[in-house]
């Protein structure tokens, strides 16, 4: 059985004065977690801590039996790590670079190595191009490598920061597709600003944004306490102001290059708005809306 991943009051304070943790508590069972929040929000300072590359100022994280911040070389043993970059040799070959990796991760037997090795190209759909240059790769053969190289040594806890930036769309369906393969049994930690990546791939999910948690659970219950309360209607340009002073606008979007708003509201603002179904987007939205006036 996986355990859990418990994070319990974590705070960071760089050097600069940038509180980029502040408190932060959350459950993480095997499975897809996302943890989607803008940039800035702390996601990266978050999954560097679990990763044991950086040191918070106080709190705990436990997975399982392993204290996370005192058992490095524990957490090490079990983790698989795709940072937001990584630097890539341009010069040798995917086959190269992992059996290189799987020797640092301390698979030292020549035959179960290339095993392994082969195994995880296949699982990431690298095998065709396994002698080509790294040089060569797309972007997206580029994120792959980096899921392979993180799955050697059959990990238990996968980090997995920003993944999707810079995908085109095909590409992005199909790193999903293998994320989702990897497995019940390992806790998948995806960090990202992209809602849809999350609505596409995760059972449960946080909603993160300066340095605290706004929101934690299932996607759907999350969904599900929005509805009859999103509110949309197509404005002009120049009206947007006043309905952003005089209502809740959560989000406005181009349509055909058309302004649409949504609105959040208990009832029809007026017989010009139409309901929508919500969904994670409005979600998110409207948690990070609501911090907002919190704060303001
Ligand atoms: P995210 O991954 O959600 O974009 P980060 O964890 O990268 O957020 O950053 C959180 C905050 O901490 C930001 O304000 C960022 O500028 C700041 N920050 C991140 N790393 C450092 C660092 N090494 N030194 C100083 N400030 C940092």
């Amino acid at each position: 059985m996986t355990p859990e991943l418990v994070v319990d009051n974590v705070t960071k304070t760089y050097p600069n004065g940038v509180r980029a943790l502040k408190g932060v508590s959350l459950r993480i069972p095997a499975g897809m977690f996302g943890l989607l929040g803008p940039n800035g929000a702390g996601k990266s300072t978050l999954m560097r801590t679990i990763a044991t590359l950086q040191e918070p100022d106080g709190g705990s994280i436990e997975f399982g039996d392993i204290d996370v911040l005192k058992q490095k070389d524990a957490v090490r043993r079990v983790l698989g790590y795709l940072p937001q970059e990584f630097g890539l040799y341009p010069k040798v070959s995917a086959l190269e670079l992992l059996d290189h990796f799987a020797v640092l991760k301390g698979l030292v037997d020549k035959r179960q190595r290339a095993e392994i090795v082969n195994s995880v190209l296949h699982r990431t759909n690298l095998w065709a191009v396994r002698r080509q240059r790294l040089g060569t790769f797309s972007g997206g053969m580029k994120q792959r490598f980096g899921i392979a190289q993180a799955l050697l040594g059959s990990p238990r806890l996968m980090i997995v920061d920003e993944p999707t930036a810079g995908l085109d769309p095909a590409e992005r369906l199909r790193f999903h597709n293998m994320l989702s393969e990897i497995g019940e049994n390992v806790v998948v930690i995806l960090s990202t600003h992209i809602v849809e990546d999350v609505s596409d791939l995760c059972s449960r999910m946080a909603i993160i944004a300066s340095g605290r948690v706004l929101l934690s659970g299932d996607p759907q219950s999350a969904i599900n306490t929005l509805r009859g309360r999103i509110w949309k209607k197509f404005v002009a340009r120049d009206e947007l102001a006043s309905y952003e002073r005089d209502l809740a606008v959560i989000s406005t979007h181009l349509v055909a290059g058309r302004t649409a708003v949504h609105v959040m509201a208990p009832s029809r603002p007026d017989p010009s708005f139409e309901e929508v179904p919500a969904d994670l987007e409005d979600v998110y939205f409207s948690t990070l809306h609501a911090a907002d006036q919190k704060a303001a």
